[in-house]
């Protein structure tokens, strides 16, 4: 049988034989969550990005030094946190000055609007690689986890869903649009914009938040799993931008919103009785469905009839 990316870390890397107090959460949400102290726990959270997988050689480098904190940031901003430092490990191909100072510039551009210092890393030969690790302070034992909704919750989506994955297949030529809206869709693929400030004003507010970076629906999934719950969502209510809808049919924008992935907006579930407060950040949110006690995924479509199409994530493995 073929394992896929969480088979594999829960057979090989979830069971240890050394569980530390001062690590509150561990392996399986967006980051890891350490004590640090009387006010504050840190937030901690790696992710890779690799050439002709996360980006392309023809990116322009500035763009790529935005994403590879970006989506680091976006897994903060799922936790509440506020980030503060960062490393960055680098494998380039050859000294290329021209590309690093334009990676430079996106990646110090996105750091220094939110205060971040860059506070070590690795520099090696080899195949185009960026990995970073990034971490923030969260309140004490406030932090915004996977596992933590509970049923009547209601299920909310931070901007609109599919741009990544519609710009990604228009990259390759399998998706048509008129040039007016190509850059607006193209940019959101390729300089996503963490929601650290959304995340914070869902401190004390959401029950459970994730990042969607692999499709709305496997990622809600994992809010399912982790808090032993049920959802219904109806395709109706997914914030989806016009430019998708009046150029490809709804069959195709709700694939890229279900499936498609990189959107790193937030999906995340608040107690009904606290939809006023949350009325009142300052932030683009859209109510998409409710958590129920049944443990599964039902999505409605256009006609509140169940959803059959595909529903699987982006697949590393
Ligand atoms: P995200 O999409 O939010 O970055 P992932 O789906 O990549 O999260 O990972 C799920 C969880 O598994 C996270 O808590 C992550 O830290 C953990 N994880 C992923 N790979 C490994 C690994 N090789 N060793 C230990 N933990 C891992
Ligand atoms: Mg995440």
């Amino acid at each position: 049988m073929n394992m896929n990316e969480f088979d594999l870390i829960q057979r090989y890397f979830t069971a240890q034989s050394i569980y530390l107090p001062n690590v509150k959460v561990g392996i399986g949400d967006d980051a890891a969550i350490v004590a640090y102290d009387e006010h504050q726990d840190l937030a901690i959270t790696t992710d890779t990005l690799l050439i002709n997988k996360h980006f392309f050689e023809s990116d322009d480098p500035a763009h790529i030094g935005h994403k590879a904190l970006a989506v680091n940031l976006s897994d903060l901003a799922a936790m509440g946190a506020s980030p503060v430092w960062v490393t960055l490990s680098l494998s380039l191909p050859h000294a290329n000055e021209n590309w690093l100072q334009g990676f430079c510039k996106g990646f110090f551009e996105l750091s220094t609007r939110f205060k971040i210092q860059l506070i070590g890393g690795d520099l090696t030969q080899g195949p185009l690689s960026i990995s970073i690790t990034a971490m923030g302070y969260v309140p004490k034992n406030g932090a915004l986890l996977r596992s933590n909704a509970k049923p009547n919750d209601l299920i909310y989506v931070t901007g609109t869903l599919g741009d990544a994955g519609c710009a990604l297949a228009l990259l390759k030529n399998q998706v048509n649009l008129p040039e007016s809206g190509r850059t607006i869709i193209l940019t959101k693929l390729k300089k996503p914009d963490p929601r650290i400030s959304i995340g914070l004003q869902l401190l004390n507010l959401a029950h459970a938040v994730i990042d969607i970076s692999d499709g709305l629906a496997a990622d809600l999934k994992h809010i399912l799993e982790k808090s032993q719950v049920g959802a219904q969502i109806e395709l109706k209510k997914l914030p989806i931008s016009n430019i998708l809808k009046n150029n490809l049919s709804p069959e195709t924008y709700f694939d890229f919103a279900l499936t498609a992935g990189e959107d790193y907006e937030l999906c995340f579930t608040i107690p009904p009785d606290k939809k006023n407060e949350l009325e009142k950040i300052n932030c683009v949110f859209t109510q998409i469905g409710t958590i129920t006690d049944t443990k599964r995924l039902l999505i409605l479509d256009e006609n509140g009839n169940p959803y059959h199409g595909p529903t699987k994530g982006f697949q590393h493995f």
